[in-house]
């Protein structure tokens, strides 16, 4: 069967929420994207995890106009409750006393992707959905071709652009020869849903145990979602446990602060690895969230890092004449790294169990940071997000089209530029 054939300005392989959101404020920047998905449409509906959105994470989706149709199925986290098994007790950090309202949302998943499919066919991107990227030719003229498989065949698509947004195992970057750190992390983690006799009042709770950590992280309805990290063989043994079995495990390690724990919803098994890209360009090609980076777990911190690249991403080629231009790549990857390398370095130590060295803490968390090891650098990566010290790019995005709430027609990157693209 012949290849279809055709240009476009950008392709993103991976509609997970990393390459869901960039195509929306692509396309709505006035570019011709198309995102190719192997999942099909609603593939990622049934995904059990709900994610710890930090302050300014919330922020970004806000000024991007994303953020209210999540708003009605967001818990917002009032404290974070944090404890060592064995250990000194507990501390808690609350978002009082961090001087906002909260210091994250805790939103589902599901509910993430379900909005991204909203606003992807609202925004006109082309969607290839159970489609897969074949192969990657050398740039030229301008351009990087993708030959895409998907149930009707085969398509060509000559970008100016590509987006590897595939995930930690992404087949973009392999085929752009664009090699990896990885370490597989001797755990695994279990997610699903469980409901509590007390209330959960906002409250996360993150319990460092000698077999890994353990989060539970508020919903809505009286909800919490449940990480449970373990070396992969205590998993095996946990997900082959009927759902009460489960929960009484659970609530051994996890003991009664919230009273009688009960399950509500399925378990899901996620393998756990820190993977970093050695490089975040090819030639006319970009990696953005998991494809260069995988985090662990443990601090709620992938997708929030994930969501930084794509706000800067789209900064940059946005303002940019021509979106895969070296010069275009090379300040987007510049941008990144620090953030990128400090928060893979906290959350590894973190997961490792490792003491975190002062250097990731402001001085007013030193002195903390000598008893409480693991709280300092938790604390600081949730509260420096809350309080919008994180450099977010609120100023790129100030230059992103808004989306109208009042249903005009944000004004496209040719009209923002004032040229033809
Ligand atoms: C247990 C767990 C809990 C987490 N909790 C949090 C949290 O509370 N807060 C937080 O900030 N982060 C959290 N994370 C991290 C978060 O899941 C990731 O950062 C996020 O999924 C990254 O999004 P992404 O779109 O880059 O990658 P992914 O979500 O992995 O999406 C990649 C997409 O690409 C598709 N794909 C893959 N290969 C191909 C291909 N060859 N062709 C076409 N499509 C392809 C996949 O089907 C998928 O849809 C958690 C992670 C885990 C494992």
């Amino acid at each position: 069967m012949t290849a279809r054939r055709r240009n476009c300005d950008v392709v993103i392989v991976g509609g997970g929420p990393v390459g869901g959101l960039l195509a929306c404020l692509l396309a709505r920047g006035g570019l011709d994207v198309a995102l190719a998905e192997r999942g099909a449409a609603d593939s990622g509906y049934g995904d059990a995890r709900g994610y710890a959105l930090a302050a300014g994470t919330v922020r970004l989706l806000d000024d991007v106009g994303y953020w209210q149709p999540l708003a009605p199925e967001a818990e917002p986290i009032l404290a974070v409750h944090v404890s060592r098994e064995g250990g000194f007790g507990s501390v808690v950090m609350d978002a009082a006393s961090q001087g906002v309202s909260a210091l994250g949302q805790v939103v589902p998943a599901a509910r993430i992707g379900a909005m991204l499919a909203e606003a992807l066919a609202a925004t006109g991107v082309e969607r290839l959905d159970q489609t897969r990227l074949e192969t990657l030719e050398a740039a030229g003229d301008g351009r990087r071709e993708v030959v895409l498989a998907g149930p009707d065949g085969r398509h060509r698509l000559a970008a100016r652009l590509v987006v590897a947004a595939d995930g930690t195992g992404s087949a973009t970057r392999a085929a752009a020869g664009i090699e990896v750190r990885r370490r597989r992390y001797a755990a695994d983690a279990l997610v699903f849903d469980v409901r509590s006799t007390r209330p959960h009042g906002g409250r996360a709770f993150e319990r460092f145990t000698p077999e890994g950590p353990l989060a539970l992280l508020p919903q809505p309805g009286g909800r919490l979602n449940v990480v449970w990290v373990a070396p992969p063989e205590t998993c095996d043994e946990r997900i082959a446990l009927s759902d009460s079995e489960r929960i009484a495990a659970l609530q051994a390690r996890f003991g009664w602060r919230l009273g009688r724990l009960r399950t509500a919803g399925p378990a899901a098994r996620f393998p756990l690895e820190l993977v970093r890209a050695r490089r975040m360009y090819d030639q006319r090609l970009v990696l953005a969230g998991n494809a260069a980076h995988g985090l662990h777990p443990v601090a709620g911190q992938g997708l929030n890092l994930s969501l930084r690249d794509v706000a800067i991403l789209a900064g940059r080629v946005l303002s940019a004449r021509d979106p895969g231009a070296p010069e275009v790549l090379a300040a987007y990857a510049q941008a990144r790294s620090g953030d990128i390398d400090r928060v893979a370095a906290v959350t590894d130590l973190l997961a490792r169990g490792l003491p975190v060295g002062e250097r990731f803490a402001p001085r007013a968390l030193r002195r903390g940071m000598l008893l409480l090891d693991r709280i300092g650098p938790l604390r600081q990566l949730w509260a420096e997000q809350a309080m919008g010290l994180q450099p977010l790019p609120r100023r790129i995005l100030r230059g992103l089209p808004a989306e109208s709430r009042e249903g005009g027609t944000a004004p496209t990157a040719t009209e923002r530029r004032g040229e033809g693209i």
